[in-house]
């Protein structure tokens, strides 16, 4: 991740070097300062672009320091979780780049000791088994702006609240019966300190610790204390966590209060979440496109998922240099979703071969040209990378071009074929326009007419004679078909959750996302091309430039003899304009 590791300084970047030259952390043992970070999903869905973010950071951070980086689940709510999401987690931290050597690891592993610690809460008179419901708790609670009170159970005996705790975990009691609480300040102008649940009861089957466990941590409890177990030296959270700092602290103390060997506390540091125009991070909504199936699924194209991403035809690189180009910050802003385009067009533009490929095909027959005769072209692979060569392409008499690469009656400023005008093959010669065909019945133009000019082969005119157009093409004999998708944003307004009172932001939903065009022609040499998979059977599609179209993906739905490409990314207007069209 030499991305990450080179981004300029950023607030968390000096607050490690402080840290780092003050040795806070100790050493590991070659002597240098330890920093230890994670990245902590709940597995309840698939990773998005946020995530991905955070990922870059903690890795970035742990790979720039020589330290080390965790993968955490924090399955410590047994309702949401399942494998599936589990093993797409996985699938696409190790994607992205992150590397988490022997540490894959796993919060349910830590409810004992989480039992224990709340024991010694109890013991210590810092927590105590509440009766009330669900709607008292939250009544007693209080506001912003009017103190809670405190909990009839409050000062129950030590003894009596270990009996208690004791019978919740047996599975003694009903689910919302009775809760664990600790006992801080009813009265405290933060109303994390309320006296907070840190556990409930709920008979549900864990994915991993199954019927062992019928008592839950809640995530405040829990978050910290796997930290700390784990020697997390900075814990790195999004902002909405900051008035969550006094609480996870407040914990950690309780537990080391007159203890001789405390447990290690970890420094929490809070940055801005990701947002992007056009787009949405938040899970539940992510899942109820996936479940109400206005997308293919999690790894739909158009979706903000690490998965969907992929199938798009980002590159691991390309994630990555975005999200070190958006840097990262101590307030919320929208990242416009151009840049993460920009990012993807960066490196294809570096890495893509180029190749002809015919969207919507229109037939130009080259009157001149020899009956059942082929030429072979050299078309450049890519000119951004010298050695990546030259390959063969074949002409013919019959073409296919972009049906809006002729015009009948051109409007102003249009360079390309019209009855008369002269443009060039791209790679191969000059040809001009003697007519076309039209279906008598609809009056749509079936077929282009052309002479072709032998002495312009490779594309130039060896008497100077210039054109302004420009087309690609590909040899109809030769072609082979494909279905082509083309993607818009999933959502026609940028800020897709910001909707009125009562209506849904379903509908920001912009109809035209997806475009299906079947009969796409390409040129012979994309055969080749494969929805490929890893040692790990992770995705990593064949990704090539359509010149003049953009850049495209091989979709695994492709089959053989029937590939189906994904457009990643269009090119950038500007090439466009320069050449004319
Ligand atoms: P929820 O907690 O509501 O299920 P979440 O998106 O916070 O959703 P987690 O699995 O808790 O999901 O997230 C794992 C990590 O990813 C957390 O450390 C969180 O801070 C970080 N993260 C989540 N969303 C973003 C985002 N949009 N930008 C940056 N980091 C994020
Ligand atoms: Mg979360």
């Amino acid at each position: 991740m030499s991305e990450v590791t080179a981004t300029p300084t950023h607030f968390i970047h000096e607050i490690i070097e402080a840290d780092n030259a003050a040795r806070k952390w100790g050493t590991w043992p070659d002597g240098r300062p330890r920093v230890h970070t994670r990245f902590p999903p709940e597995p309840n869905g698939y990773l998005h672009i946020g995530h991905a973010k955070s990922i870059c950071l903690n890795f970035g951070l742990a790979k720039h320091y020589g330290g080390k980086f965790n993968l955490r689940f924090d399955d410590t709510n047994p309702c949401k979780e399942e494998q599936e999401y589990v093993d797409s987690i996985v699938e696409d931290v190790r994607w992205l780049g992150g590397d988490w050597e022997d540490r894959l690891l796993f919060a349910s592993d830590y409810f004992k000791q989480m039992y224990d610690w709340a024991c010694l809460l109890i013991k210590k008179g810092k927590a105590y088994v509440c009766d009330l419901t669900p709607e008292e708790t939250s009544k007693h609670r209080g506001s912003l702006t009017r103190p809670g009170t405190n909990s009839p159970f409050r000062d129950r005996s030590v003894a009596e609240n270990l009996d208690l705790f004791d019978r919740m975990r047996k599975g003694e009691f009903p689910d919302g019966s009775r809760t664990l609480k600790a006992k801080i300040d009813m009265a405290s102008p933060n109303l994390n300190l309320r006296d907070p649940v840190m556990y409930r009861i709920l008979h549900a089957e864990h994915h991993r610790t199954g019927n062992a466990w019928c008592i839950y941590p809640m995530y405040d409890w829990e978050h910290g204390l796997e930290d700390s177990i784990e020697g997390i030296t900075h814990s790195i959270c999004t902002l909405e966590f900051e008035n969550h700092r006094p609480l996870y602290d407040w914990f950690i103390d309780a537990i080391n209060e007159g203890e001789t060997s405390p447990i290690h506390h970890p420094q929490q540091i809070e940055f801005a979440r990701l947002a992007l125009t056009h787009s949405l991070m938040s899970k539940r909504k992510l899942l109820e496109l996936v479940k109400d199936g206005h997308v293919r699924g999690w790894d739909d194209p158009r979706m903000p998922t690490v998965s969907g991403l992929r199938r798009r035809g980002y590159t691991p690189e390309s994630v990555r240099a975005f999200c070190a180009d958006i840097g990262v910050a101590r307030f919320n802003g929208v990242i416009e979703v151009v840049r993460l385009e920009n990012a993807l067009r960066d490196h294809l533009n570096k890495i893509a071969p180029r190749r002809l490929a015919v969207l919507r095909p229109l037939k130009l027959v080259i009157e001149n040209f020899p009956e059942g005769a082929v030429e072979e072209l050299d078309a450049v692979n890519n000119p951004e990378d010298a050695a990546a060569g030259t390959r063969k392409v074949p002409f013919s008499k019959v073409l296919y071009i972009e049906r809006e690469d002729f015009a009948e009656t051109p409007p102003k400023g249009y360079f390309r074929l019209f009855p008369g005008n002269e443009v060039r093959l791209r790679y191969a010669f000059f040809v001009k326009c003697t007519g076309c065909v039209k279906d008598p019945a609809t009056g749509e133009v079936t077929e282009v007419h052309c002479t072709y000019d032998p002495a312009t082969r490779g594309g130039d005119s060896p008497d100077g004679r210039k054109v302004k157009g420009t087309i690609h093409w590909v040899s109809a004999a030769h072609a082979i078909n494909a279905e082509v998708r083309l993607y818009d944003h999933l959502f026609k307004t940028t800020e897709p959750e910001d909707v009125p009172e009562g209506v849904s932001y379903l509908t920001n939903l912009n109809p035209e996302s997806l475009v299906t065009l079947s009969g796409c022609k390409l040129e012979p040499s994309l055969a080749a091309c494969e929805a490929r998979r890893d040692s790990h059977g992770t995705l990593t599609p064949d990704r090539v430039q359509f010149e003049r179209h953009g850049y495209f993906c091989v979709d695994p739905d492709s089959k053989a003899g029937a590939l189906v490409f994904n457009r990643a990314v269009s090119l950038k207007d500007s090439w466009a304009k320069a050449k004319g069209r």
